[in-house]
């Protein structure tokens, strides 16, 4: 075999499988991408709908990331356009500052206070947990039972179909709780959105792929026979890679419900949402109460800073997963990652396949995390064909 002329078919034109593409093509390798999808993205796909509004097809994509190494990568297929990803929850029939802050605290009181004030409630309310096992006690041993059942075991219950208890700390344990005023909903260092969209990034990053073809609406099974490949790169599903022949893993899937305005509907909601153009006062707004069957509604043109008079709402309902459906979570739970621990151990033996992204590891990552996993994965794969 030539040095650096290696055939890749890669399964998935997402952040994982476009990134390893890109790699890998730079070092000289032909790469073959297909999805099953009619567009590139993934998960992460946005597009503009009938309204003209800029929208996440599949759910509120947020970039962030603490990783220099991944912001430089990525920079070099767009420019950022900066958000402080700011929401807030509506529970008790009405809008709560979210995630829990000071703010939220004085809502909750119903009088000013300060940071100290906060700090005693906390001290007085939270459970003494010093090792929290579960979503329910990492909650619980940060701020007590009252915010725990306010604000987080109702939504995760809709959301997951599961009792916090049954799911590892780190589901609820990423939402930050402060006690200062710092109200965005995420910690990492770098937040912004790519000023002209996921799919335009990742169309650049198809575009500076030499020797890269994407086949769209192409499953892996026709994939696998039509096109002859050295090595494949699995970003899909790990289960059905292996036929699902230890039964098919858990997943939760989502339903979405798209609703549009034009500029002259919104003007009656004006008090609501107090900026003009706008359906909801925050780009997102959680629905954590057992009165409705939707999590959140997302008004992503808050995030975009997209410049059109109509808008478009999304309620977010979650939905049990079944193989006709998108498997849009892996669960996090132990009884799930001792599932996968059967997959995982046969695709360690699969040496001519490399499985990375959300649904191949099995694991609840950001697009930077599989960013990055997809950038070591390439870099491993092209020693090993060079
Ligand atoms: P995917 O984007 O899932 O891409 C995999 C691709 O493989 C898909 O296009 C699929 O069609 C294709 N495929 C699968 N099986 C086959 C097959 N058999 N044949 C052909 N093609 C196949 N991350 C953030 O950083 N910030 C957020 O705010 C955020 N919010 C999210 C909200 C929701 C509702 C969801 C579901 C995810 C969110 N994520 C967020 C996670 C983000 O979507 C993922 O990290 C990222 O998209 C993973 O990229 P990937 O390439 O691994 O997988
Ligand atoms: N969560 C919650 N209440 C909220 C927001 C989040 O209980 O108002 C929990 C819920 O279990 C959720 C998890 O925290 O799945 C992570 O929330 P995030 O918004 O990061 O979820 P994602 O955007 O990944 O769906």
């Amino acid at each position: 075999m030539k040095v650096g002329s290696s055939r890749f078919l890669i399964v998935g034109a997402g952040f994982s499988g476009l990134v390893a593409a890109h790699r890998l093509s730079h070092a000289g390798h032909h790469c073959v991408v297909v999805d099953k999808r009619p567009h590139l993205a993934g998960n992460a796909h946005d597009s503009h709908d009938k309204a003209g509004v800029l929208i996440h097809n599949y759910g509120p994509h947020y970039f962030r990331t603490n990783s220099q190494r991944i912001l430089d990568y990525l920079s070099a297929f767009t420019g950022w356009h900066p958000v402080d990803y700011t929401i807030q929850s509506f529970t008790e029939g009405k809008f709560w500052p979210f995630p829990i802050n000071l703010n939220t605290f004085e809502e909750l009181i119903g009088k000013p206070a300060t940071t100290e004030d906060f700090e005693r409630y906390l001290a007085a309310n939270r459970l003494d947990i010093p090792d929290p096992k579960n979503s329910e006690e990492v909650i619980l041993s940060q701020v007590g039972p009252r915010l725990y059942e306010l604000f987080f075991e109702g939504y995760t219950l809709k959301q997951w179909k599961r009792h916090p208890r049954d799911l590892d700390p780190s589901v609820c344990g990423r939402i930050p709780i402060r006690t200062n005023r710092d109200d965005r909903y995420l910690s990492e260092t770098f937040q912004a959105l790519p000023d002209k969209g996921y799919t335009h990034l990742l169309e650049n990053i198809l575009a500076d792929s030499p020797n890269t073809t994407l086949h769209l609406n192409t499953d892996f099974h026709e994939a696998r026979e039509k096109f002859p490949h050295d090595h494949l790169i699995f970003t899909g599903a790990i289960d059905e890679y292996f036929g699902r022949k230890y039964g098919p893993l858990p997943y939760r899937s989502l339903r979405f419900e798209h609703e549009s305005f034009t500029a002259a509907e919104l003007v009656p909601r004006e008090s609501i949402s107090k900026k003009t153009g706008f359906w909801q006062p925050a780009m997102q707004v959680n629905y954590p109460g057992k009165d409705v069957p939707f999590t959140r509604i997302v008004e992503i043109k808050h995030a975009t800073g997209q410049k059109i008079g109509a808008t478009t709402i999304v309620r977010e309902f979650p939905d049990d997963w079944n193989v006709s459906k998108e498997p849009y979570y892996p669960i996090p739970a132990p009884d799930a990652a001792a599932a996968y621990q059967k997959y995982a151990t046969l695709a360690a033996a699969e040496t001519n396949t490399t499985f990375i992204g959300r649904l191949a590891t099995y694991r609840y990552y950001n697009m930077d995390q599989v960013t990055g996993m997809a950038l070591v994965a390439a870099e491993k794969l092209i020693k090993r064909f060079a």
